[in-house]
């Protein structure tokens, strides 16, 4: 299996769906909550919202944006659909889709549930997270890898709120709100 993933674009639409002013608002309190921290010139974290129920594809952040403090409607990109095996990615947009879009399509593909998946970085969350008990990977796991994809789907069940060890967090919702709402509050009682 390959570790790294690549895409494949079917076109170079950029993504237009009203949704996106409210991943938007979410990115923005992401950033606020520093729950999407810069690493060498990036910031870290990735947010994604289904298209349509029955449907697995979603429109998430691309990747290596800056900040997400002041997203356009081009550093979104719409992903399709993904092959773990040969560790492609086929999407519609001008950018790179995050690193980690093949943990949301897994995700979307298990959870017929789940219409959002925001994924972040605290250092908070993840120091308390035994203490709260939050379920955790149970291996450590190079970032964007099958290996980490593996390790999420495997303690995955029902749960809405995980920790992917010693990286960040994923939380799950049936909307947007239900996903940003839990982080919050995650966040709220960690500290
Ligand atoms: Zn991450």
């Amino acid at each position: 299996m390959r570790t790294t993933f690549q895409t494949e674009f079917l076109d170079t639409k950029v993504p237009q769906d009203s949704r996106i002013e409210e991943l938007k608002y979410w990115c923005v309190r992401f950033h606020e909550l520093k729950l999407t921290p810069l690493y060498r010139g990036s910031s870290l974290g990735n947010l994604s919202f289904r298209l349509k129920d029955g449907n697995n594809s979603f429109i998430i952040t691309a990747s290596e944006l800056k900040l997400k403090d002041n997203l356009t409607a081009n550093m979104f990109v719409t992903v399709h659909s993904c092959d773990l095996k040969r560790g492609i990615s086929f999407a519609s947009g001008i950018k790179e889709p995050s690193s980690e879009s093949v943990l949301h399509y897994e995700i979307y593909r298990k959870r017929e549930d789940v219409g959002a998946i925001f994924h972040g970085h605290s250092d908070i969350i993840l120091s308390r997270g035994d203490k709260l008990n939050i379920p955790s990977t149970r291996t450590e796991d190079e970032p964007a890898s099958v290996a980490l994809a593996e390790s999420v789907l495997d303690i995955l069940g029902n749960e809405s709120f995980l920790i992917m060890r010693n990286h960040g967090f994923l939380s799950l919702g049936r909307n947007m709100k239900e996903a940003g709402e839990q982080a919050v509050m995650q966040i709220s009682i960690a500290k």
